[in-house]
């Protein structure tokens, strides 16, 4: 696949981003594109290797390795390379319903299991899916494909993240009637109103709505499962039910102070954004701004970023992000070797952003909140932490303990909870009593994807808890391939 020198001739090149100074005067996407020359020299790259661990998206360690939707990785990788760019897109379009999603906002896991990257830099994989749909759709390629029959059967999908766009997506293709509930006013889930902007542009996902709706997919929007419609009722009008409600319950900090204004969970600021700036660009106020203020975001992770990119836009006057982990190693260490996924320092792009703005990545490690401390008013004033490290306890389990004299006081008009999610909220599934696992996600059998009630299956974050697009596409495609094995005794989905 690609050229069998071709990694051996050639260097790992992405686009250059804007330059973060230039970006964080906007809110738009920050990545160029690079020449077709160009990428079809990063397709070269790909060394046909034999054994592809990059598509196989297994789980070792814990995390993903290899791509969870299984892309033909090495197949597209030869035909960039040979500038056949039509059939990559159909290879592309074969395991992934939405390659400008993943291709923007997957972490990438096949890249960290890519042969090349065991004593080389990985081949460009996601960026080189990126330009494979991006040009398909430039070209004109990517056009509605409506089911030539129907089956008469009917489907309500209830939430528009990517695991229930996968799953309708699916299930229009084989001839079902598919309809989406959403309770938001617009079409997405995180993809629409948890990723930024900047980092998957909005008329992005907007672009593939309207081709599903060309398709034949029916969406409902302001419309709550388990409120404004009963969950039964769905049962009584559809043949099937998929739930894919997200896990978008938020983990609350239980400490002095959490009740002071100026303290709000990571989704209420990222979702007010998005909303106001596709409403009014910002115009309309009716979003948390982050303009002049000391903005504390505690929580590490993809979430927290996502608020330094957001904060940092607003104009705040100074941006930390507290993670109770420690800082990852530069370099894999020997219980994380290849193909696993490299658990190693990275600056995402609010980092890059917060380092060219304030000279020092925004992330404190080691670092636990004791109190929030307001002011006469009742607003926030001050972060109180203190620094720990992890030892284990008699039962041998890891535990956070406090380093006495690391005490430190963040002043702050504005903080910011991105601590992770707690599982599925509970209005679409308590009134039929579907059954939940230990960890409170809905319970249904990876692979069958069939909850404990007749009919209703359930799919991504809400069945997996809070995870990756891409785990949530693959979950839409495997559950629509259940529901429609239950609607017609086969299935010849994949
Ligand atoms: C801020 C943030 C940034 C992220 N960034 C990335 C990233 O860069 N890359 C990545 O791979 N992953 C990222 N993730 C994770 C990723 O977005 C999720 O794993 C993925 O969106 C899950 O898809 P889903 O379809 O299962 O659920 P969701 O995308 O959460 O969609 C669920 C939808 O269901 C709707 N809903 C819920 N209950 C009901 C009901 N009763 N009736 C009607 N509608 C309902 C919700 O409103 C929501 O729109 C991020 C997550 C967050 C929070
Ligand atoms: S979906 Fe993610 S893991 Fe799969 S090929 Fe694309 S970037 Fe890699």
């Amino acid at each position: 696949m690609g050229k069998p020198t071709g990694f051996m001739e050639y260097k790992r090149e992405l686009p250059a981003d804007r330059s973060p100074l230039e970006r964080i005067k906007d809110w738009n996407e920050f990545h160029h594109e690079l020449p077709e020359e160009k990428q079809r020299t990063q397709g070269a790259r790909c060394m046909d290797c034999g054994i592809p661990f990059c598509h196989t998206g297994m789980l070792l360690n814990g995390a993903a390795s290899g791509c969870p939707i299984n892309n033909l990785i090495p197949e597209w990788n030869d035909l960039i390379y040979r500038g056949m760019w039509k059939e990559a897109i159909v290879r592309l379009h074969k395991t992934n319903n939405f390659p400008e999603f993943t291709g923007r906002v997957c972490p990438a896991p096949c890249e960290g299991a890519c042969t090349v990257g065991i004593n080389d830099p990985q081949v460009t994989i996601k960026n080189n899916e990126c330009s494979i749909i991006d040009r398909a759709f430039k070209e004109g390629w990517v056009v509605p494909q409506p089911p030539k029959k129907r089956t008469g059967k009917k489907v309500a999908v209830v939430g528009s993240g990517p695991s229930g766009l996968a799953c309708a997506d699916q299930l229009n293709k084989v001839g079902h009637s598919v309809t989406v509930y959403e309770r938001a006013d617009r079409i997405g889930g995180l993809l629409m109103y948890g990723i930024p902007n900047m980092k998957l542009d909005k008329g992005v996902v907007q672009r593939r709505v309207d081709l599903m709706s060309a398709e034949g997919v029916t969406f409902v929007t302001n419309t709550e499962i388990g409120k404004d419609i009963s969950t039964k009722k769905l049962i009584e009008d559809y043949d099937a039910v998929v739930l894919c409600g997200g896990a978008t319950k938020p983990r609350d900090l239980p400490v002095e102070g959490r009740q002071l204004k100026g303290v709000h969970f990571a989704m209420e600021f990222l979702h007010a954004n998005t909303k106001s700036l596709l409403d009014s660009n910002l115009q309309d106020g009716n979003y948390i701004s982050a303009k002049g203020k000391d903005v504390i975001v505690i929580g590490g992770g993809d979430t927290g970023t996502d608020c330094v990119g957001t904060s940092i836009r607003h104009g705040c006057n100074s941006v930390f992000q507290l993670e109770i982990l420690p800082q990852p190693p530069m370099e894999r260490t020997d219980d994380n070797p290849w193909p696993q996924w490299p658990k190693v320092y990275k600056m995402d792009y609010g980092q890059e952003e917060a380092h060219a703005l304030y000279g020092r990545d925004p992330r404190e490690y080691l670092v636990t909140t004791k109190k929030i401390v307001g002011d006469e008013n009742g607003n926030v004033k001050e972060v109180h932490t203190i620094k720990i490290e992890w030892k284990k306890d008699e039962s041998g389990r890891m535990m956070p303990v406090e380093i006495p004299g690391t005490e430190k006081v963040y002043p702050a008009q504005l903080v910011l909870l991105a601590m992770g999610f707690l599982g599925p909220e509970e209005t679409a599934i308590c009134e039929l009593g579907i059954e939940k696992d230990p960890r409170s996600n809905v319970k249904a059998d990876y692979g069958k994807f069939a909850t404990n009630v007749e009919g209703v299956f359930a799919a991504g974050d809400m069945r997996r808890g809070q995870s990756l697009v891409v785990w949530a596409i693959n979950e839409g495609r495997a559950a629509a391939r259940e529901c429609d094995r239950y609607l017609m005794g086969y299935t010849n989905l994949p």
